[in-house]
């Protein structure tokens, strides 16, 4: 005898819910997905009638099920919303072309206007001449950066009130993780906020899939048949958030509620009072949101069109004292060219009492931190497949 859905009683339960364990059918599958983000949406009021929402897409599964989804919503409670949907082209030959080609059939099928922004007309830079300057490290910071400042910028240039993005418990749990490991105080405060970036200097960023398991995301977007991009970028995986991936599953396996577990964790922590807190300022160079003089775009954008492409790479308050000895340079007396110090641009044999040589190096090689991965909107890929237990 056929396993009946636990919700409507009649119909065969075609999947093992991964949030709750409890076999459904699938139309009542579709019904919890998509009433528990409506509940989400209602009870953090994510939204107002009347403004416009841009949807940060990728063409990977979440951004596609979230466009789905909020367009879904937005008809069927009537939230007065007016949708877009923003892509960032970060000019990745082989990868984001591709799935740009995705967010386009997006559109046609959602019927939804579309703006993409370029890095190379944005900063000057594609992400594949980002690689070639820098080599196979670090990528992803350089990414990432730039992909936070741009979604902003064109959500300004759409005159957008809120940016939606597809983050799902899965990613919020493993920034918990990551930010407790890194002891990054700041952003483990933040990280757990279903709205961010609502102060009156930016434009709010919401994640209405903070409680949506991924596993549940994929089968959506399975048994709905969406159009989804599902390939990896072929430059280097965040592989700090990969541990806190891995190890996040080990705990799952053991214990099924550990994502959400690990969110309720997270929100239930607070900064004891009196603890120094990094402050928001505006860039002096660009203007955008910053804890320090220069927003890290800038550093690392300075970096890359002075030939120095690991300034920026690292701790900021570091960087920002790199930033200034590049800038001073200028006055270096030192005739010899032929070995620079990586930081400074000055000779190796530059003496000693020579002011721009940094106070960073020896023997004219530099000591980085290890890179600080910024928590980026990254298209995972649908790696994380939809096990025989869950699939009846
Ligand atoms: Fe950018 Fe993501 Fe590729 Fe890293 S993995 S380079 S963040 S697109
Ligand atoms: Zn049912
Ligand atoms: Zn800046």
């Amino acid at each position: 005898m056929p396993l009946l859905c636990s919700i409507c009683k009649d119909k065969r339960a075609l999947l093992k819910r991964p949030k709750t364990g409890t076999p459904v059918c699938k139309d009542c599958f579709y019904w919890a997905f998509e009433c528990e983000i409506h509940h989400t949406i209602q009870t953090a009021n994510l939204f107002k009638r009347g403004e416009k929402v841009a949807i940060g897409a990728s063409g990977g599964k979440d951004s596609t099920v979230l466009a789905y989804v909020l367009k879904t919503l937005n008809e069927r409670y009537d939230y007065g919303l007016n949708l877009f949907l923003l892509s960032i082209d970060e000019g990745i030959t082989g990868y984001r072309d591709d799935s740009l080609e995705t967010v386009k059939r997006n559109q046609q099928q959602y019927d939804l206007p579309l703006k993409v922004l370029s890095y190379q007309d944005l900063y000057g830079w594609s992400m594949d001449a980002i690689v070639k300057q820098i080599g196979r490290k670090n990528n992803c910071t350089f990414c990432g950066v730039f992909r936070r400042q741009a979604l902003d910028r064109g959500a300004m240039s759409l005159g957008v009130d809120k940016i939606a993005t597809g983050h799902n418990a899965d990613d919020v749990a493993e920034t918990i993780i990551m930010n407790i490991l890194r002891g990054d105080i700041a952003r483990l405060q933040r990280c757990t906020a279903i709205i961010t970036g609502d102060d009156p200097s930016g434009i709010p960023r919401v994640k209405p899939f903070k409680y949506t398991y991924e596993k549940e995301i994929v089968a959506y977007a399975y048994f709905k048949k969406l159009d989804y991009f599902s390939t990896e970028c072929i430059y280097a995986p965040n592989a700090y958030r990969g541990h806190a991936r891995a190890y996040l599953k080990d705990l799952e396996a053991i214990r099924s509620s550990t994502i959400i577990d690990i969110i309720h964790s997270g929100e239930m922590m607070s900064v004891k009072e009196g603890v120094k807190m990094p402050v928001q300022t505006k860039c002096k160079k660009c203007g955008y949101i910053s804890s320090n003089e220069f927003c890290k775009a800038c550093v690392l954008l300075e970096g890359l069109n002075k030939g120095l492409p690991r300034l920026g790479v690292g701790k900021t308050s570091k960087v920002n004292q790199q930033l200034k000895q590049v800038n001073d340079s200028k006055s270096c007396e030192c005739q010899n060219k032929s070995t620079k110090c990586c930081l400074n641009n000055v000779p190796k044999t530059a003496p000693s009492s020579c002011p721009n040589r940094s106070k960073n190096c020896e023997n004219g090689d530099a000591k980085f931190d290890s890179p600080s991965v910024k928590d980026n909107q990254m298209d995972k890929t649908t790696k994380i497949c939809l096990t025989n237990s869950e699939i009846l």
